[in-house]
């Protein structure tokens, strides 16, 4: 293309300078005969007066040597040739079309008198070799042709590339990243300012480009905003919340996570818009906005949906307890008095809840229903949430009561630990003690399986399982001082093993009253260990490190891997109750147990032994270790050290 056109350029400039080249040569031309006419003229004229040939002649001689003049005439006034030499040339050489008017050319030859006037006696002809005048101009133009084109071919070449290198190859790179931007995310791809022209036209045009797109993308999110926020609280509206409402419930079908969507109403919010104005009102859902926002954690998201009704969408919501703790938690932010214009406010608020997939698959559903558990918390009085799902209102009703007097009762010291022994069967002697947790409530004793699920939902079981272990130490600790060792079987759960340094902080219990870890038996249920087996070796590792025995709790009601099991650091199997109560008859679990747990050198117990057929079976079967109610009930610690520590009690 660049080269195309410069050879054009050239070619038009050849032109030009041929034209002149001509128009000069014609000059010079019209010179040369003007000068040979003036030279032969005068002699010519003489030798015409005189019909003088041989002079005429004479003239001819130095002109025909001049390769400038083919032919020459000296005609009389009746145009008849006096004298004439030379051939004219043919017409029809390509100069003789730009010499036109230039190939003939004459002149009156004139006689002047003694008197001095001056007569017309005939005329001069020159005939005019055009390849005379036409050689040099050939000779010119020709080399200037040439040269110019083989000027004009090199600077055109050099030329396209410098267009190249330092225009269209950074115009091109331009082009293609202008392509690649996406009106939608102008900011996803930028305009790179092509290297080397960072402080040119073109590192100028590319940065101002990258300007627009920036100055649009504000745009885009501006008009978003304001398109999705509610101007009032700056909380996401309805269409946002819609759209959040559908991606969270895409997500929690996919990975089959629990949804909760909570619907809050204000519940005296007309009241404050009638009585301090809607100025006041609108103060207040603002202040209610900030306050929602702060009550719930990072991943949770509340949004307004228009009057003083509030959308939140928990995702990953867990159980029903913890989205009634999410509930709680925000009724009670809503439940402190609000300052609006120098005016102490009660606004307080009912929520409904609808859980994804128990009470609804789709936004809709989830919406109605959400609305409708409100509707009947606003009927119970306001101030409360309900599920839409009556059952789960009830029993995060319970979990909430429970896990509140249970936090009482830990910080006060009110529980206690009582223990059950366990029997060795070979010698009947005493092998050890598992403690386990006692809610002392009233006159009645809540049962560690109404609180303990509680306790793990809440969290509230790891400061629960550090207490009841610093307890048993120090149970321990005093037998030991007075009777001397005896192991301590302490259950773990599931959350406890996941704080990142429970070992350490086991070790450092134990130790405190005193004793090493290897006094103690850490028991975790099957489920548990092998949830997430990799996970779980590091920690078993590093207890068994310490010297704690790890016994697998309710052996037989998982899903244990062999391949697992052998390779974990457990040193005891804990036939599960269930298991225990089918012997003698339904035996084929328990012998499997056992004979797995010789096998891979472990300490096998049966729990829940309550008959004498069970304990008979067992010791035949070679089980190592039981416990049970035919043997003991679990009982409280000087219970259990008057029987058993001072007597030293015998079975079977
Ligand atoms: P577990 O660790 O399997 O404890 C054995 C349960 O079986 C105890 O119930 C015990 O009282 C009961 N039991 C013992 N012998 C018999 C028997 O012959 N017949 C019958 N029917 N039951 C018997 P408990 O004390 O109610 O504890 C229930 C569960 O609560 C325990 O099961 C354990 O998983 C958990 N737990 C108890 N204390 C703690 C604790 O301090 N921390 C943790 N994380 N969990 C505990
Ligand atoms: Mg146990
Ligand atoms: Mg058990």
């Amino acid at each position: 293309m660049t080269l195309t056109g410069a050879l054009l350029v050239g070619l038009v400039l050849t032109l030009v300078e041929g034209g002149f080249a001509v128009v000069r040569e014609r000059d010079k031309a019209e010179r040369r005969i003007a000068q040979i006419m003036n030279l032969v003229a005068g002699p010519a004229a003489t030798a015409l007066w005189n019909f003088d040939t041989a002079l005429a002649r004479n003239q001819f001689e130095p002109v025909r040597t001049l390769d400038l003049v083919d032919r020459i005439e000296i005609r009389d006034m009746g145009g008849g040739i006096f004298a004439a030499d030379g051939v004219a040339a043919t017409a029809g050489s390509w100069t003789g079309f730009i010499f036109e008017g230039l190939l003939r050319a004459q002149r009156p030859l004139v006689n002047i008198a003694e008197d001095g006037r001056r007569r017309e006696i005939g005329t001069l002809v020159l005939f005019i070799d055009p390849r005379a005048i036409g050689d040099d101009l050939r000779t010119y133009i020709l080399g200037s042709l040439l040269g110019g084109l083989l000027r004009n071919l090199l600077l055109g070449a050099f030329l396209s590339v410098i267009f190249h290198r330092f225009l269209t190859r950074p115009l091109i790179a331009l082009g293609r990243d202008l392509i690649r931007v996406r009106p939608a995310e102008p900011l996803a791809s930028p305009i790179r300012v092509p290297r080397g022209h960072r402080n040119d036209e073109l590192g100028y045009v590319a940065s101002r480009i990258n300007e627009l797109l920036a100055q649009l993308h504000r745009s885009q999110t501006e008009l978003r905003r304001l398109a999705t926020r509610d101007p009032l609280t700056d909380l996401p509206n309805r269409v946002l919340m819609t759209e959040t409402l559908n991606v969270a419930l895409e997500r929690a079908g996919r990975d089959g996570t629990h949804l909760a969507l909570l619907f809050l109403d204000l519940d005296r919010f007309k009241h404050v818009n009638d009585s301090l104005g809607h100025g006041a009102g609108d103060n207040l859902l603002r202040e209610v906005g900030g306050r929602l926002r702060g009550a719930l954690r990072q991943s949770h998201v509340v949004g307004r949906l228009g009057g003083d009704e509030f959308l939140v969408v928990l995702e990953n919501a867990g159980t029903v307890e913890e989205v009634a703790q999410a509930a709680a938690r925000l009724l009670a932010a809503l439940s402190r008095p609000f300052g609006i214009d120098g005016q102490v406010v009660h606004a307080g608020a009912s929520i409904g809840i609808a859980m994804h997939p128990q009470d609804g698959a789709d936004a809709v559903t989830l919406m109605r229903h959400a609305d409708v558990a409100m509707y009947a918390a606003k009927a119970m009085g306001g101030g409360a949430f309900k599920f839409f799902d009556k059952a789960m209102t009830e029993r995060a009703l319970v979990m909430l009561r429970t896990e509140a007097s249970l936090r009482d009762a830990l910080a006060g010291d009110r529980l206690d630990v009582h223990y059950q022994p366990k029997i060795d069967l070979a010698t009947g002697r005493l092998a050890g003690v598992e403690a386990l947790v006692r809610w002392p409530h009233g006159d009645r004793m809540i049962s560690p399986a109404e609180f303990i699920p509680v306790a793990e939902e809440t969290g509230l079981i790891v400061e629960l399982g550090e207490w009841v272990l610093r307890r048993a130490s120090r149970d321990a600790a005093h037998w030991r001082h007075i009777h001397g060792a005896v192991t301590v079987a302490v259950n773990v759960s599931a959350r406890q093993l996941a704080e990142p340094d429970f070992p350490e902080r086991a070790v450092r219990i134990v130790s405190e009253a005193g004793l090493l870890p290897r006094q103690f038996i850490l028991e975790i249920t099957e489920t548990v260990v092998m949830r997430d087996v990799a996970k779980q070796m590091a920690v078993l590792n590093a207890l068994r490190g310490f010297g704690f025995g790890v016994a697998v709790d309710d052996f037989g009601t998982g899903y244990s891997s062999l391949a697992y099991l052998k390779q974990l650091p457990v040193t005891m199997l804990k036939i599960d109750r269930s298991f225990v109560n089918d012997l003698p008859e339904d035996s084929a679990i328990a012998a499997t147990v056992i004979a797995l747990g010789k096998r891979l050198g472990l300490t096998t117990i049966a729990e829940g032994v309550e008959t004498d057929r069970q304990l008979e079976w067992l010791r035949a079967e070679g089980c190592m270790l039981a416990q049970g109610y035919l043997l003991a009930k679990p009982m409280p610690a000087d219970q259990f050290e008057r029987q058993f520590l001072m007597v030293m009690a015998k079975v079977g």
